[in-house]
């Protein structure tokens, strides 16, 4: 274990030159093409029998070690963001638009980190897959990856997913039984009336008014229809209709995020959306047509394995530096749809607080992840490796 802690951070400049390498380079959604081939080539190296290709650019790298029956999966995401960056840092995205702003470089960098590791130890008893998805930012990487066969291919009994969080102290862990991310769906309202002279409106069927007056109509569905004990969000990101002062257009289209924190309330908030985008076409004379499309599951952490790696990261920092149940958060995450297959859970460690650098949000043009967590991250899946495999 001394050995291990040394050997760690000896080599811990060696993955916080290659973080910066893969935030210097970042890559879109399924298109991780240097970013995967550089990980699978580093666990080819390690020894890992490394299996490229699943679900486009992910990568699944795996080490047995003796005769035990138990296997584990641990993930990182891969994908960057459509940002310009604005961090100024010496290792800032060498591509234009493009940048590492949801710190899945850090990922990729910790898991490596723990992979190095991991493969110089001849003490743990099981088979460990390190799963290295493409796509996380909205492209489902995880559901193209376990379409591809993820879990007959690479079957695990447990898997975990770490992610920074700026606002919370660097190297603080933060866990969360249950629920903890929402669901996302992306939903569409297309508002067909009939254009017209804009001195003429009792000739047109207006859409435009109608649109605006569905998006005040949406605002009582969280505040009338889902029980205040549940969290729900409708946020109308955008609508469009019209070009000119004097011409009432025959379309309006509305956009919106729908999020919920429980299956139940998703199908209430689709329910209660369908219905009263209806109801106020028709009563304004116009057609609506409502589309659908289901984002990302709601993420629920399972109970044994959240106290499993609740408890690996007090043995490792003290109560001080952990928190044992968080607050749940209305963004979303992919990795939801491993959890649906496979118990496990999805932990959050603090990216830096306060004034700090590592304070400033992901997808913000000035991110930028936390190097001084590449150290403490990979220790931490080779505890909780070493303690599951000990189990
Ligand atoms: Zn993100
Ligand atoms: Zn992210």
């Amino acid at each position: 274990m001394t050995y291990l802690r040394d050997a760690l951070t000896a080599r811990v400049g060696e993955f916080i030159q290659l973080r910066h390498d893969i935030h210097s380079h970042p890559e879109l959604a399924f298109e991780e093409h240097r970013t995967s081939e550089l990980v699978a080539s580093k666990l080819e190296a390690w020894g890992y029998s490394v299996h490229r290709g699943l679900g486009g650019t992910g990568v699944v790298g795996t080490l047995k070690r003796g005769n035990g029956q138990r296997s584990l999966g641990l993930r990182a995401d891969m994908d960057a963001l459509p940002i310009q960056e604005a961090t100024g840092v010496a290792w800032a995205s060498r591509k234009a638009g493009l940048m590492h702003a949801c710190g899945h470089d850090g990922h990729t960098a910790m898991l490596l980190a723990a992979a190095q590791s991991l493969a110089q130890d001849t003490e743990f008893d099981g088979t460990l897959h390190l799963i290295f998805q493409p796509a996380e930012e909205g492209g489902g990487g995880a559901v193209r990856m376990m379409q591809d066969g993820l879990f007959e291919l690479f079957p695990c009994d447990a898997v975990f997913a770490m992610h920074n969080m700026p606002g919370v102290p660097a190297g603080h862990f933060v866990f969360r039984d249950g629920a903890a991310m929402a669901s996302s769906d992306y939903v569409t309202i297309q508002v067909h009336g009939t254009g017209g002279h804009g001195a003429m409106p009792h000739r047109a069927a207006d859409p435009l008014v109608a649109a605006a007056s569905i998006v005040m109509a949406l605002q009582t569905v969280v505040s009338r229809n889902v029980d205040p004990l549940h969290t729900a969000v409708v946020t109308v990101g955008a609508m469009h209709a019209g070009k000119a002062n004097n011409v009432i257009p025959a379309l309006a289209t509305l956009e919106l995020s729908v999020r919920a924190l429980d299956p139940a309330v998703r199908q209430l908030l689709e329910q209660r959306i369908k219905a009263l985008v209806a109801a106020q076409a028709e009563s304004y004379g116009v057609r609506a047509e409502v589309t659908w499309k289901p984002g990302y599951c709601v993420l629920v952490n399972a109970m044994d394995e959240t106290n499993f790696a609740r408890q690996v990261a007090l043995n490792m920092v003290g109560p001080e530096r952990v928190t044992l149940h968080g607050p749940a958060l209305t963004g979303s995450e992919d990795f939801a749809f491993m959890l649906e297959k496979i118990p496990g859970s999805y932990l959050l460690i603090g990216n830096g607080d306060g004034d700090s650098a590592g304070a400033c949000m992901v997808h913000n043009p000035g991110y930028d992840f936390n190097d001084d967590n590449i150290e403490v991250g990979a220790r931490y899946w080779v505890n909780l490796t070493k303690a599951f495999f000990a189990h």
